[in-house]
C-alpha cells in the first residue's frame, strides 16, 4: 500500500513562528564538514582546543540477564566499554560513533546523525507510520519538546486542551506564556471522547477554537491512567473534526506493564518474553493512527535511560519539524554533544534488539514495583468504599482516589469543601512520615474570554480528591514502609476502626 504526504498545519502557528526568519548563518554550516572548502564562514573554535580527548564509559551487556539493575563487573562478559574520540578512527565493520570533535562542535541542531538513525529506525518498528513524510527531530527531552510546542503553535491567549489532571509543569509553562488550558474530563481508561466532543460541538463560537490538545496517554500523570485504542481512534476523529493537533508526551510509555493480579499465585512469572511479543503488547500510538502530519510525538529517554541525560526526540511531519529545527537553532540549538555521543555509542552498540532486551528488562522492574505497591495498599489502606484505588497499567503512578464527603467533619470543621479535606489529609500523611501529594497540584482550569458553557466545565465527581504517589522513587522495602505509613495516617484521619 502506498502512503501518501502529510497536510500543511500552518495556519495553526503562531505569530512567533510565522515571524522567525531561518539564521542565515545556519544554511552553510553543512559546509563547514565539507573537506573541500576552507571554513572562514562561523566562528567555530578549533576541536584541537577541546579539552577531551578520549571519553569512556561502561555499561551493561544486553541481553542483561542479571536484570538491568546488576552492577556491571568490567569484566567483557557482562560489561560494555565505550571509548569515544576526538577524532575518530573506525575501521571497517566497527559501530561508526560520533567523534567528539564533531560532537561537541557546532552544527547538526537537528541531532547527529548516527543517534537520529537509531531513533528513526526504532520509531518505525514500534510506531508504523501512515504517511511518508515523517522525521525525527533530538530535543533535550520532553520538557523542553512542551516548551518548544507551545511556541510554535500558540500565541498569547490562546486555548488549549488538556486532561483535566495533568502534570503542573506543562500546565503552567503554557499558563506562564498567557495560554488557557481548558480541562477536559477523564477516567482511568483515560481522556473520554464523548465528553471531548461536546466541549468541542458547543464551543462558545465568540472564543478561537483549541489549536492543540496535550495529552498524556500512557501512564498518565497524575492519575496513572491509560487512555485506551479505542479512544485513541475516536480523538484523533474528533481532532480532525475540529481541527486541531494531538501532542502525545510519552516519557512512561515504555513503562507499560502486565494488567494487575491480586492473587500472587494466579501472577504468570514472565509474559513478554520475546521482543515480537513485546512490541504486540504495546499500547497503539496517536503518531502510528496519524494520515495527516497532525500528530506530534514527544518522546524522551529519562525514564527509560536517565533523566540527567537531557536527551529526547519530537516525531511529526517534516513540515512542522522543519519549523522546530529553526526556533530551536535560536534556543537549545542541540543536545549536548556528550549525551548525543555517549547515548549513540551506547545504543547502536546494543542494537536495536538489545534496546528492546533493556526495555523488556524494565517492564519486569516496574511490573514488580507496581505489584508490591497495590499488595501493599490492599493490606494497609482502609478497606472501605470511600477510598479506591486502581491498579496502573503503565507509568510511575498510583492514585489513591478518596470521596472527602466522607470525611467524619466534613461538613463542620471542614465547610462541605473538598480542598479542605485534601489539605488535611496531606498534613496528616507528612506528620506519619511519607510524602504523597494531592491531586489539585495538578488541576488544569483554565477558561476562554468569553468564557464556555457552563456544562462544559462540570465537575463529574465534585466531593473525590485523590493523592499521587510514585512506587519507582524508592526500593521496595522504602515502599512498603511508606504504604504503611499512609495507610495508617487515613486510619487516623477518617477515624476508621482497625
Ligand atoms: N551569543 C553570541 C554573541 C555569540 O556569538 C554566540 C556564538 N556564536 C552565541 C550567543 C551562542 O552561544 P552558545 O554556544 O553558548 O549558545
Ligand atoms: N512530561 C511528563 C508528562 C512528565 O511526567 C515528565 C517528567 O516528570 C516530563 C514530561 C519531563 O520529561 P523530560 O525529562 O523528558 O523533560
Amino acid at each position: 500500500m502506498t502512503i501518501g504526504e502529510s497536510k500543511d498545519f500552518s495556519h495553526l502557528y503562531s505569530d512567533e513562528t510565522k515571524a522567525r526568519k531561518p539564521s542565515p548563518l545556519k544554511t552553510c554550516i553543512h559546509l563547514f564538514q565539507d573537506p573541500n572548502i576552507i571554513f572562514l564562514g562561523g566562528g567555530l573554535p578549533m576541536s584541537d582546543y577541546f579539552p577531551w580527548d578520549r571519553v569512556q564509559a561502561d555499561s551493561p551487556l544486553p541481553p542483561f540477564n542479571k536484570g538491568i539493575g546488576a552492577p556491571v563487573s568490567g569484566e567483557a562478559d557482562d560489561t560494555l566499554r565505550l571509548a569515544l574520540r576526538k577524532n575518530e578512527i573506525t575501521k571497517a565493520g566497527e559501530t561508526q560513533d560520533i567523534p567528539l570533535s564533531r560532537a561537541l562542535q557546532y552544527g547538526f541542531s537537528q541531532g547527529q546523525p548516527e543517534l537520529l538513525s537509531f531513533v528513526r529506525e526504532h520509531t518505525a518498528m514500534i510506531h508504523p507510520m501512515q504517511y511518508s513524510d515523517w522525521d525525527v527531530l533530538a530535543s533535550v527531552g520532553n520538557t523542553n519538546s512542551w516548551e518548544s510546542t507551545l511556541r510554535i503553535f500558540c500565541n498569547r491567549g490562546d486555548t488549549i486542551l488538556a486532561e483535566a489532571y495533568s502534570f503542573s509543569s506543562s500546565i503552567y509553562a503554557a499558563e506562564a506564556q498567557g495560554i488557557n488550558v481548558f480541562p477536559v474530563p477523564l477516567d482511568e481508561f483515560g481522556i473520554i471522547p464523548e465528553k471531548l466532543e461536546k466541549i468541542l460541538d458547543n464551543w462558545n463560537p465568540e472564543a478561537a477554537k483549541p489549536k492543540l490538545l496535550y495529552t498524556i496517554p500512557t501512564g498518565q500523570n497524575p492519575t496513572g491512567s491509560t487512555l485506551s485504542d479505542d479512544r485513541k481512534a475516536e480523538i484523533y476523529r474528533i481532532a480532525q473534526k475540529h481541527d486541531f493537533i494531538i501532542i502525545e508526551d510519552e516519557p512512561y510509555y515504555f513503562l507499560q506493564m502486565d494488567p494487575y493480579v491480586k492473587d500472587p499465585a494466579k501472577r504468570a512469572e514472565k509474559t513478554v518474553s520475546s521482543h515480537e511479543d513485546f512490541i504486540k503488547s504495546l499500547a497503539k500510538s496517536f503518531i502510528s493512527l496519524d494520515t495527516e502530519g497532525r500528530v506530534l510525538r514527544l518522546d524522551s529517554f529519562s525514564k527509560v535511560l536517565a533523566p540527567g541525560v537531557r536527551l529526547g526526540w519530537i516525531v511529526g511531519s517534516k513540515k512542522i519539524l522543519t519549523d522546530y529545527l529553526r526556533l530551536h537553532e535560536m534556543t537549545i540549538q542541540c543536545p549536548s554533544g556528550f549525551t548525543q555521543s555517549l547515548v549513540a555509542g551506547t545504543l547502536n552498540r546494543w542494537g536495536q534488539d538489545g534496546y528492546l532486551d533493556w526495555l523488556i528488562g524494565l517492564r519486569h522492574e516496574y511490573n514488580e514495583k507496581r505489584n508490591v505497591t497495590m499488595d501493599a495498599l490492599y493490606k494497609y489502606l482502609p478497606q472501605v468504599p470511600f477510598i479506591k484505588v486502581s491498579p496502573p497499567s503503565a507509568g510511575m503512578f498510583f492514585t489513591i482516589n478518596i470521596d472527602a464527603s466522607a470525611h467524619p467533619e466534613f461538613a463542620t470543621k471542614y465547610q462541605s469543601k473538598p480542598e479542605l479535606v485534601e489539605q488535611a489529609i496531606y498534613d496528616k500523611v507528612i506528620e506519619h512520615g511519607v510524602l504523597i501529594v494531592p491531586g489539585v497540584w495538578f488541576k488544569a482550569n483554565g477558561d476562554t474570554q468569553p468564557p464556555q458553557p457552563a456544562e462544559s466545565k462540570v465537575d463529574v465527581a465534585p466531593n473525590e480528591i485523590f493523592f499521587r504517589g510514585t512506587y519507582a522513587a524508592v526500593p521496595l522495602d522504602k515502599l512498603q514502609a511508606g504504604l504503611k505509613r499512609v495507610g495508617e495516617a487515613l486510619y487516623d484521619e477518617f477515624a476508621v476502626t482497625r
